[in-house]
C-alpha cells in the first residue's frame, strides 16, 4: 500500500527537505542529516492537510514532518522548470547582442552614482549577468583603484602576475601584450580552472589614436553557429582541449569544451584563445572536424557585424562577463596605460542580491 504524497514528491525528497529542528539548523538553514543516516527503504506512512500544512509521518522510524503547501508546491514533480533552467548563467537569463544592437543600447554607468545610488549600482551589476559587460565613467585615473572597483562587483581573484595587472605600451619590448600590435578579439585566462569570469579594465592613460577596444558576445556567436551549423556546435561543445601557459613563475592549464554547454545544450561558457590551445589528442578524421568547426565558430566571431568598437578614455573601467564576452584592441600607441583585476560571476550575483535585500527591508541608500 503506498501513502499518497503532495505534488507526487517521492518520499526521500521529502525527509531529505525536512524543515524539523532535528533536520535542519533554524539559524543558518543548513541541513543536518547526510543522506546516509537516513533509513534506506523510507516511506510516508500518513500523510494529512491541514489549512495551507501538510503533516507527514514517515516510516519505518516515525519521524514527523510539516511542510507550507504553497513551498512544496514549487518543487511539484514533473514541474515544467528543470533544476538548472535559470541559474543566470546560460544564454536563457542574457540578453545576446549584435555590435550594432549594443551600440544602440550601450551600457554604461557612473562610478560616484554607482557608490551613491543602490538604484544605480543594481543597474550596473544587471547589465554584466545581461549584456555582458558595462563601462562605469568618471572612476578617478589613478593607480589601484581598480581594486575598489572590482571589491564592489563581487569576490576579488589572485590571478599568476597578481591582483593588479599593468598593461601598458612600451617601447622596445618583445611582449606582444606590451607592443602596440591589434590584438585580436579573444576571453582572457583560458588557461584557468575555475575561470575568472569578470574582467575590470581600468583607463589609466590613453592616446587620442588607435587603441580601441573591441567587444564580441560570444554567446551570440555560439548561438549562431548551433543555428547554422548544428554539427559544428555538437563538435565544439562535445569536445574537450586544454589550454595551457608555461612561464617563469608557473604552469597553469585548464581542459575544458571552446564552447560550454549545459543540459539542452543551453551556451553557458566559451573560451577562446588559440594563442594558447594545445595540440589536440585524437583521431586525424576527429582533428580535421574539430578544426573545421573551430574554423566555422571564428568566423561568426570576426562577422563584421558581430563586434562593437569603442574607446576607453581615461577614467573609464570596462567591466566584463569573461565567460561570454571577447575583448580585443586595435593598434595603439603611446601613451596607453590599462590596469587590469578579476572578480567573479558568482560573488557578482551575490552582492546583487544582497542589495536587493536590503532595500526589501527598507534600505534603500548603500
Ligand atoms: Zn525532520
Amino acid at each position: 500500500l503506498t501513502t499518497t504524497t503532495p505534488y507526487g514528491l517521492p518520499a526521500i525528497w521529502l525527509r531529505i527537505n525536512c524543515q524539523c529542528p532535528l533536520c535542519r539548523d533554524a539559524g543558518t538553514g543548513e541541513r543536518l542529516v547526510p543522506i546516509g543516516d537516513l533509513p534506506q527503504d523510507i516511506s510516508v506512512s500518513a500523510c494529512t492537510r491541514s489549512g495551507d500544512r501538510y503533516e507527514i509521518v514517515f516510516g519505518p522510524d516515525g519521524h514527523q514532518a510539516v511542510f507550507d503547501a504553497r513551498w512544496l508546491g514549487q518543487y511539484a514533480a514533473g514541474g515544467d522548470q528543470p533544476a538548472s533552467a535559470d541559474d543566470g548563467r546560460t544564454e536563457d537569463s542574457k540578453r545576446l547582442w549584435s555590435g550594432a544592437d549594443i551600440a544602440a543600447a550601450f551600457p554604461q554607468g557612473s562610478w560616484p552614482l554607482f557608490l551613491a545610488d543602490t538604484e544605480h549600482r543594481q543597474a550596473c551589476l544587471t547589465a554584466v549577468l545581461r549584456d555582458g559587460f558595462v563601462v562605469l565613467r568618471d572612476v578617478p585615473a589613478e593607480p589601484g583603484t581598480v581594486l575598489s572597483v572590482a571589491r564592489h562587483f563581487g569576490l576579488v581573484r589572485e590571478t599568476e602576475p597578481g591582483r593588479v595587472v599593468d598593461l601598458e605600451v612600451r617601447e622596445g619590448t618583445a611582449n606582444h601584450a606590451f607592443t602596440g600590435h591589434p590584438m585580436r578579439p579573444r576571453t582572457s585566462q583560458a588557461y584557468r580552472d575555475p575561470l575568472p569570469t569578470v574582467q575590470f579594465v581600468h583607463c589609466l592613460e590613453q592616446s587620442d589614436r588607435g587603441g580601441e577596444s573591441i567587444v564580441i558576445d560570444g554567446f551570440h556567436a555560439a548561438a549562431a553557429l548551433r543555428s547554422g551549423q548544428p554539427e559544428a556546435f555538437a563538435m565544439l561543445s562535445g569536445t574537450e582541449v586544454t589550454f595551457a601557459i608555461v612561464t617563469v613563475m608557473s604552469e597553469l592549464r585548464a581542459t575544458r569544451p571552446v564552447i560550454g554547454a549545459g543540459p539542452g545544450g543551453r551556451i553557458r561558457e566559451v573560451r577562446v584563445d588559440s594563442s594558447c590551445m594545445q595540440p589536440l589528442r585524437m583521431s586525424a578524421a576527429d582533428v580535421i572536424s574539430f578544426y573545421e568547426a573551430y574554423r566555422a565558430f571564428s568566423q561568426e566571431i570576426l562577422r563584421p557585424s558581430a563586434a562593437a568598437t569603442f574607446r576607453l578614455r581615461p577614467g573609464d573601467c570596462l567591466v566584463l562577463d569573461n565567460s561570454r564576452v571577447l575583448l580585443g584592441r586595435t593598434g595603439a600607441e603611446r601613451p596607453r596605460h590599462m590596469q587590469l583585476a578579476w572578480a567573479d560571476l558568482d560573488g557578482l550575483a551575490s552582492t546583487l542580491a544582497m542589495l536587493r535585500r536590503s532595500r526589501r527591508n527598507g534600505h534603500p541608500r548603500s
